[in-house]
Formats: C-alpha cells, sequence, structure tokens
C-alpha cells in the first residue's frame, strides 16, 4: 500500500544508516517518535544495537543490520531488511560518514582520497540505488541524504568538502531523476554537531574545537535534535 506523504511518517518504514550514533540515532528515534518502524543501519554494532534498545524502551519498533555503505551487498541487504521486517521503504536518510583530521590537500594519499569518497558519496548513491526502486513500487517517498556545511563552503579538508559537494550534486540529480516517481530528495548540511565524531576531534585537538566554536555564532555546538527536527 502505498503511503501518503503528505500526512506525515506514521506508519512509514525508514532506514538509517549510521543509526547507531550522533545524527543517525537521533533520526532514527525521531522516525521511531513519530510513528514510522525504523531498519537502523550501522557498521559499528554495538552502537547500532544501543539504537533499538533506545526506540524499544520508547515502545517504537525497530531492526538493526550491519551494514558497511562501501559494500553494495551490505546495502541491498538492509534495504531488503525493510522489505522482509515491515514490507516496503518509504524513508530514507542516507547519513553514514567519517570525518578526518584536516590535513591539507597534497598531505594525504591517494588511498585516503579513496576512502573518503567510497564512504561518503559513494556511500550515499549505492543506498539510493538499492532505495529508490522500492520507493517506486510503493508509489514514493522521500529521501534526506546527509551533506555538510562543508558541502556549501570551503569549511573541512578538501577531500571531506568534495565528497559532501558532491552529496548535493547527487542529491539534486535524483531529484531531476526521480521527481515524476513522486520521490522528494533533500540534503542536510549541518554546521558543527556534537556527536562523537566532533568529541573524538576535540579529544585529538581541543584546541581546534575550541577556535571552531567560537566562531559559531551561537557560540556553541549544534545538537543532534536541531538536525533531525527537519528530517522528513
Ligand atoms: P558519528 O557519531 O561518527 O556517526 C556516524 C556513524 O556512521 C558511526 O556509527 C560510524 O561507525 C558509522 N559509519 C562510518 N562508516 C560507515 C560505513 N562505511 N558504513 C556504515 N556506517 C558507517 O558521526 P555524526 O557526527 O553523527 O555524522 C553523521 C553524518 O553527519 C556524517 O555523514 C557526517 O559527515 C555528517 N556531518 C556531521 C557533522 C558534525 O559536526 N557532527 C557536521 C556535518 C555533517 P564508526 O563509529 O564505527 O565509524
Amino acid at each position: 500500500m502505498a503511503i501518503d506523504i503528505m500526512h506525515g511518517i506514521q506508519d512509514g518504514v525508514a532506514v538509517v544508516t549510521g543509526g547507531g550514533s550522533g545524527i543517525g540515532r537521533q533520526s532514527s528515534l525521531r522516525f521511531a517518535e513519530a510513528g514510522a518502524k525504523v531498519v537502523v543501519a550501522d557498521i559499528d554494532e554495538d552502537g547500532g544495537h544501543e539504537t533499538i534498545e533506545m526506540i524499544e524502551s520508547d515502545g517504537g519498533e525497530a531492526t538493526f543490520v550491519r551494514t558497511d555503505v562501501t559494500d553494495s551487498d551490505d546495502v541491498a541487504a538492509m534495504v531488503q531488511t525493510a522489505l522482509d521486517e515491515y514490507g516496503g521503504l518509504d524513508f530514507a536518510h542516507n547519513n553514514a560518514g567519517i570525518a578526518d583530521e584536516g590535513a591539507h590537500l597534497a598531505d594525504y594519499d591517494e588511498a585516503e582520497w579513496d576512502r573518503m569518497i567510497d564512504v561518503n558519496l559513494k556511500g550515499v548513491w549505492r543506498c539510493l540505488k538499492a532505495e529508490i526502486p522500492e520507493m517506486i513500487e510503493r508509489g514514493g517517498g522521500a529521501v534526506v541524504n546527509t551533506s555538510s556545511a562543508a558541502g556549501v563552503s570551503a569549511n573541512g579538508s578538501a577531500h571531506y568538502a568534495a565528497s559532501k559537494h558532491g552529496v548535493i550534486g547527487l542529491t539534486r540529480r535524483a531529484m531531476v531523476d526521480y521527481a515524476e516517481d513522486g520521490i522528494r530528495f533533500n540534503a542536510v548540511c549541518p554546521g558543527v554537531i556534537d556527536t562523537p565524531m566532533v568529541q573524538q576531534a576535540g579529544e585529538d585537538n581541543a584546541e581546534e574545537l575550541d577556535r571552531i566554536t567560537a566562531g559559531i555564532p551561537a557560540g556553541r555546538l549544534g545538537d543532534p535534535r536541531e538536525v533531525t527536527s527537519s528530517s522528513p
């Protein structure tokens, strides 16, 4: 049965990559709170299971599937889990990503470049490729891809910024390709958000995080809830 996306996400089915931590965890909780059934996908099994426990203790429904977004078979299995467990797929938050320590572009090697693009950009494409046919089957859907402020500015290291600019281009093109199929696509471009990714960076270089925080107009890091309140 196709759901009417104009009437919210209750009873829909969502997948969230990177759902075991930070923004993806918050997104998973938000989907469940709004009444969707959630497939939480992450490479981190402990984090993924913790998210499931949080959803279930709030009375929601969710399933964890270990997924590496650099592996097409894993991504196919993630979407298949939504079909097997909940009968279809309506929403996706393609969010899994990695960051780096911020070296200048001539200082990292080709393997580091490839890895960043493979997770942050090609990972989103792999997810879209698996998700879109199932949304077409349902008569529509909605997708949010996580880009970054580094996707619209010169923030972040070059390969991170390139991957996140790429997510915006991919999202725009997906919108054109599938508008007639009733699928909406958006990219979210968070600033610096207080998640394990940023906490780790702060442990590695506290001075740099203080400098970045001082440059934020609000004078503080963002909260993951400030990102996910704009999820579909
Ligand atoms: P996070 O707390 O590190 O969460 C990211 C999750 O994705 C982690 O559980 C991570 O597992 C997982 N992951 C990493 N590689 C993966 C892969 N190949 N396949 C599947 N899962 C994978 O980070 P976050 O801050 O919530 O970031 C989420 C997204 O927001 C990322 O795309 C990031 O670039 C973007 N973003 C973050 C900020 C920020 O300031 N936090 C700002 C703008 C954009 P491991 O922990 O095991 O690696």
